[in-house]
């Protein structure tokens, strides 16, 4: 694995299936949201789809299974209905590894920030409270700050833009096919972290620099080049 982090000053981290253990959370509220409105969901195709807005998903299913895209209104309700099934869930635990991995980033003297496709207020608001001293609201790009979310470029250049540092001096960390495909296409190196059922090969087919099985595998390997690298 040839991963130089060297020459990175920022870690742009996605924030569900990388700082949260949050997807089986999604899957259970997607599933069930798309049952309720007359459509269906599998729960791959909730890994599939991650790290797009709400509002993408639930336009790309409306139109594969109804043949027309689901209206503003639509959308709406139907967004609000699965974060209200997700609120009920009992609340997700912090990744393992990933309070080490942060305080790992942030002893080696790099800008830590997240960039999520989630619309989640109140993960959002929770974040900020479990990651204190790591994160701060002004560097966090979510599904309110961006047009288009990923697979497109547009969140983590955003994140890029936020934290003053070209792409090159960035890497981001991501457990998702369309995570990944976002993170290369705004040219920044990233490293997959495959916290979820699907193949390696599903995320290596997006060119990650790197994948690691866990979180926690990547925070040990965090910890070994920075401390080599002094
Ligand atoms: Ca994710």
């Amino acid at each position: 694995m040839s991963l130089d982090l060297s020459e990175k000053n920022a870690v742009l981290f996605d924030m569900d299936g990388v700082l949260y253990d949050s997807m089986p959370h999604h899957v259970a509220a997607w599933t069930r949201t798309f049952a309720d409105f007359g459509m269906h969901m599998e729960p791959c195709d909730v890994y599939m789809n991650e790290g797009c807005t709400g509002s993408y998903t639930i336009s790309k299913v409306s139109l594969e299974q109804r043949g027309r895209e689901a209206t503003a209104q639509e959308i709406e309700d139907i967004y609000a209905h699965k974060a209200e099934i997700f609120r009920t869930l009992p609340e997700v635990e912090i990744m393992k590894g990933a309070l080490e991995l942060m305080a790992g980033v942030r002893e080696s003297g790099r800008k830590i920030l997240i960039v999520t496709g989630s619309g989640q207020k109140n993960l959002i608001s929770r974040v900020l409270r479990d990651f204190d001293g790591f994160i701060v609201r002004e560097h966090m790009v979510t599904a309110f700050d961006v047009k288009r979310g990923k697979p497109f470029p547009d969140p983590y250049l955003k994140g890029l833009e936020l934290a003053g540092v070209s792409a090159s001096h960035a890497v981001v960390v991501e457990n998702a096919p369309l995570g990944i495909r976002a993170g290369v296409a705004a040219g920044i190196d990233v490293i997959a972290v495959n916290t979820g059922p699907l193949p390696d090969s599903v995320l290596l087919d997006e060119k990650p620099a790197a994948l690691f099985h866990s979180v926690g595998e990547l925070a040990d390997y965090w910890k070994s080049e920075t401390v080599q690298g002094r």
